[in-house]
């Protein structure tokens, strides 16, 4: 198969009057269709249910962006049997067309990528850049893994040779896996997660969080128009407490592959490991959970740039990312001339309507607005609120960029996830001190130093316990084909997407001896 090498899909800055005119116009044709209702999707039949699930633009709550089938056990049966039966005849696909397919969806995205754009702006309040990088890292994983797939085909490994006998080993696929995405990058973790699952051959039943059922519909519509064999991935919108958990405990479901909270994560954990009736296998669980991302700053650093970092990292989609910076820790020395330079960061950025194209955008639904007005009275008594710390009086799901400065390691602010636009400012008295405070969670996703010094660089080469380190940079962003992306500790277990290895998770390797 001749295709060109694999090269990450540009993010678009929307700097030309054309590219602004492209997003504004994508922008009217999707809010014309505003309130329509959506179907799940098992052996290539759309199906509508009575009761349905309502998603809403979280800059404008009243606004109804669409509706979908919401699915019931009843329907979750029919689609693991669904992808059994296509598995049958999938996993027998040449490696080669498998990953045609794939390649031809990924063109189709490229060409609509406008329109998806417009859809995350109004389904989950990102502004256009983000929502840009999100489509470009939907298509990065499609294209990558695609190639990726053509390597573990064939007999494989270093054997060694024995008299009278042929050897060989091979990677067959598992079977039917469940994948459950979260609301926050529903286009490129659905995708990547369930595309890289299939593309070896095996098949899907797709559950989307609850917030995304309309972009998630648009991008498996693109599967079907691409060639993709019904049955091979089944859409299934559904609550997440009620379909998602019976999916997970179904003795038809071979592997799980789930990015989302450390709440559910561990209960996925848990239950998936029981053995249910009639089940043939232990269940595989890939999860990636949660974040207490921190960014160190040493007295060495370039102050400026580490204050763009901070504000990158920890504002960026709203620090509705897992890797976004939620703790930024200060060697004393330059803790206030950094954290000036911060504040006065924050308090240019711009919030609005994500449509407007602000800095800051809504958070992304209700249960967040909750909870970060929640941590926002906690941070209030745990640190000293340096800038924002405020709800704005709208309709809409906006918050200040905040910023607590003074806050102890241990504090609630300082450990548990809140997913939103507060960063905790940690005072330590040097560089060796900062890096144990930043170990000191019960995650390990990303991190970043800024420093000059080349041994405290290569200390925390070894010693940051991230899956992703940056050095001098900020840390979100990773790249499919760049960076493999996956945490340590309770982040999960570590399944680096976009990486060279993600691809053997979903498969297993039989080995055959023939005697002659
Ligand atoms: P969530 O755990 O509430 O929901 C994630 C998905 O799980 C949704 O589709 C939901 O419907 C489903 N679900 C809920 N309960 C379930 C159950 N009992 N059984 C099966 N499925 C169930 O998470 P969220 O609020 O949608 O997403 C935000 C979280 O995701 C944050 O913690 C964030 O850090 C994490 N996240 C991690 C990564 C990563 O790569 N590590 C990437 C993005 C988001």
């Amino acid at each position: 198969m001749h295709v060109l090498p694999f090269a990450n899909e540009p993010i678009e800055s929307f700097g030309t009057p054309e590219k602004l005119n492209e997003i504004t116009t994508a922008l009217k044709d999707v809010k014309a269709q505003f309130g329509k209702t959506y179907p799940m999707v098992i052996d290539g039949i759309k199906i509508h249910t009575d009761s349905t699930l309502v998603s809403t633009n979280p800059s404008t709550p009243s606004e109804v962006v669409g509706r979908a089938a919401c699915a019931t056990r009843d329907h979750a049966d029919a689609a693991l049997k669904a992808a059994w039966k296509a598995f049958e005849s999938w996993k027998l696909w040449k490696q080669e067309d498998r990953s045609r397919v794939l390649l031809k969806a990924a063109q189709i995205m490229r060409s609509r990528k406008r329109e998806l754009e417009a859809w995350l702006i109004y389904e989950i309040g990102k502004n256009y850049v983000e929502a840009s990088a999100e489509v470009a890292e939907m298509i990065d994983f499609t294209e990558y893994y695609a190639r990726l797939a053509l390597k573990h085909v064939g007999s494989q490994g270093n054997l060694l040779a024995v008299p009278g006998e042929e050897n060989s080993s091979f990677y067959i696929p598992l079977g039917v896996g469940v994948t459950i995405a979260p609301w926050n990058f529903p286009m490129a973790l659905m995708t990547g997660m369930t595309v890289g699952a299939i593309v070896v051959g095996n098949t899907i039943v797709a559950k989307p969080a609850e917030d995304t059922i309309v972009s998630l519909s648009k991008v498996f519509d693109i599967f079907e128009e691409a060639g993709l064999p019904p049955g091979v991935v089944n859409y299934l919108p559904g609550k997440g407490g009620e379909v998602g958990a019976y999916l997970v405990e179904h003795p038809q479901t071979r592997f799980i592959n789930f990015t989302g909270s450390l709440a559910t994560g561990k209960r996925i954990n848990e239950v998936a490991a029981k053995v249910g009736e009639g089940q043939r296998w232990f269940k595989r669980v890939f999860l990636e959970l949660g974040g207490k991302d921190a960014i160190l700053v040493d007295e060495t650093a370039n102050l400026d740039d580490a204050a763009l970092g901070v504000i990158q990292s920890a504002y960026g989609y709203q620090g509705q990312k897992c890797s976004a910076c939620s703790r930024l820790i200060v060697v004393d020395s330059v803790y206030d001339a950094l954290l000036e330079r911060v504040v006065e960061r924050a308090k240019a950025l711009k919030i609005d309507l994500a449509e407007k194209n602000p800095n800051l955008g809504p958070v992304c639904n209700a249960a967040q607005d909750a909870k970060v007005k929640e941590y926002l009275e906690i941070g209030k008594k745990e640190g000293k609120l340096l800038t924002g710390g405020r709800r704005l009086d709208v309709e809409g799901f906006f918050f200040e960029p905040t910023v607590f400065g003074e806050v102890s390691p241990t504090a609630r602010i300082a450990q548990e996830e809140i997913f939103g636009p507060v960063v905790a400012a940690i005072r330590v008295p040097n560089f060796e001190e900062g890096l144990r405070v930043a170990n000191d969670t019960v995650y390990g996703l990303t991190g970043a130093l800024y420093s000059a010094d080349r041994a405290r660089i290569e200390l925390a080469r070894r010693e940051f316990h991230v899956g992703n380190l940056y050095f001098n940079r900020k840390c979100t962003g990773a790249l499919a084909g760049v960076q493999p992306f996956g945490g340590f500790n309770l982040t999960g277990t570590d399944t680096k997407t976009g990486g060279p290895d993600y691809l053997l998770q979903f498969l297993q390797m039989k080995a055959v001896a023939e005697r002659f």
